[in-house]
């Protein structure tokens, strides 16, 4: 295989037309390719005889508004993976749209080739448009036609240049370091249940080597912190740990900052009061783990206040369950973060939640599951139409999220969805993180329709 060029863009940039362009092929899906290609778009190239791979990565939930971040982080990371050189498509008739800002903010960090290229130019007399692309701070635009082939040769003839000029791995080396190497928590709940009281216990253990990071934010700190050779980043930490008159007042803004610092997490420590039991704003908080597809673990707190026997913990237990039935994968245990109870046990779940918010299900085997789940339990006709299975592939972690094309997407019943996310979990050990499945119509007939 050549060296592998990704296009990454929004929806209707003309990202496949450039790709056909380039590979001058209709068919923009390799059909029987085997296993986790067949859901993306490859195809072979040759410029200046510099054979190359070309990779259309966009397109599986353009049709899906709320998870349209969720595309653009899944191709940025997959272009970051897997790519040589990457070309960012911008649409020239369209303008900018705030999207494009969130793509060119994405990729300025990376060390390997980028190209932003501007389409829908398709001829001099419309190069004018390109004013408004040098406001996003890039050098080099390069105006294209991906339609009628305007300023394609010239890109090509700098494309295919990067070649020879092998990215800086080692940068690209620590990138993925940074990325990998921490654990992000969140620790949220409503103000007083002990958030900062059990970040103070953690950070005072022994044995727990402690620094602290500008957050993202003015005021805000991270903190950065080493259990038994395991690296975490606990968010915000000073605005957890504040303390003092304002303080009080600023709890008003307790959910914006859950939210905030949800935005930055890959698991959020849920805290609640057991002494005074679960509230709905409990509930509320930890929903908003959930809505943002982070894992959580969900801590009851001041379990020394609490008058128990031996069935209380498992009571407490089965309560929270059945008001957070959304969160039934996130597992919850009972601590106190005032005498220490069970709080170094907390990182052995933070641990196995990760690895599994982290994990990749192989294609072959998640089709395999699928195929024996689809057997065992059919779907029901939808108005006289049995709704066929193709194939499924895992498109992205955390937390994993996987693609079912299907003929008729939308005619995929809730509990259908929810008993194929139930069957994933069970064959694949993915129980304890929260996971994703969309049902796409299979790609090919629409690309052929077109
Ligand atoms: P994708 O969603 O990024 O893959 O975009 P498509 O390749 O499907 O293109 C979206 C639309 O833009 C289609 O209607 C194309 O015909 C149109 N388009 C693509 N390239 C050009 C171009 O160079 N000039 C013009 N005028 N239209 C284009
Ligand atoms: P935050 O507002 O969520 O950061 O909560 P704090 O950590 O400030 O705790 C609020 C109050 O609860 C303080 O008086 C703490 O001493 C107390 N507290 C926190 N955790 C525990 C616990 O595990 N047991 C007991 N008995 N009190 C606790």
């Amino acid at each position: 295989m050549g060296p592998v060029v990704a296009i990454i863009g929004r929806p209707n940039v003309g990202k496949s037309t450039l790709f056909n362009r380039l590979t001058r092929s209709r068919d923009a899906i390799v059909d029987d390719t085997p296993g986790v290609t067949r859901d993306r778009h490859y195809g072979e190239a040759l410029w200046n005889e510099r054979p190359f791979t070309l990779v259309d990565t966009g397109g599986i939930l353009a049709e899906d508004p709320d998870g349209f971040s969720d595309i653009i982080r899944y191709q940025v990371e997959e272009a970051i993976d897997h790519a040589d050189v990457i070309i960012l498509l911008l649409d020239g008739r369209a303008g900018i749209s705030p999207f494009d800002r969130e793509l060119v903010q994405l990729i300025r960090p990376l060390s390997k080739p980028v190209m932003v290229a501007v389409n829908k130019i398709d001829g001099p007399e419309m190069e004018a448009h390109l004013a408004e692309f040098y406001t996003l701070g890039i050098d080099r635009l390069y105006p294209l036609s991906a339609e009628h082939r305007f300023g394609v040769n010239d890109f090509l003839d700098d494309l295919v240049d990067h070649f020879d000029a092998p990215y800086n791995q080692s940068e690209s080396a620590t990138l993925d370091t940074i990325k990998d190497s921490f654990i992000r928590l969140a620790v949220i709940g409503r103000p007083n249940v002990g958030k900062s009281s059990l970040v103070n216990r953690i950070l005072g253990q022994e044995r727990v080597m402690v620094s602290q990071t500008p957050g993202t934010t003015r005021d805000a700190i991270d903190t950065t912190c080493t259990i038994e050779n395991q690296s975490y980043l606990i968010i915000d930490t000073a605005g957890i740990r504040r303390k003092g008159k304002v303080r009080q007042k600023l709890e008003k803004f307790s959910v914006i900052k859950a939210l905030k610092s949800l935005d930055r997490c890959h698991l959020a420590l849920v805290l609640i009061d057991a002494d005074e039991g679960i509230t709905d704003q409990d509930i509320a908080i930890a929903g908003y783990a959930n809505d943002r597809g982070r894992g959580a673990i969900l801590l009851l707190n001041k379990w020394d206040l609490v008058e128990k026997d031996s069935r209380t913990a498992d009571r407490y237990i089965a309560d929270l369950r059945s008001s957070a039935k959304f969160l039934a994968f996130a597992p919850a245990m009972t601590i106190s973060a005032k005498t220490g109870l069970r709080v170094r046990r907390i990182f052995k779940l933070v641990n196995d939640v990760y690895a599994q918010y982290t994990t990749r299900i192989d294609t072959g085997p998640l089709n395999r599951f699928l195929e024996q789940a689809v057997k065992d339990n059919e779907p029901s006709l939808v108005r006289g139409r049995r709704i066929k299975f193709y194939y499924a592939a895992q498109i992205s972690t955390h937390p994993p999220t996987f693609v079912a094309f299907v003929n008729y997407p939308n005619a995929v019943h809730f509990s259908y969805h929810r008993y194929l996310i139930n069957r994933i979990r069970s064959s694949t050990g993915l129980t304890q993180t929260p996971i994703r499945l969309y049902f796409r119509k299979r790609k090919r007939r629409q690309r052929r329709s077109k």
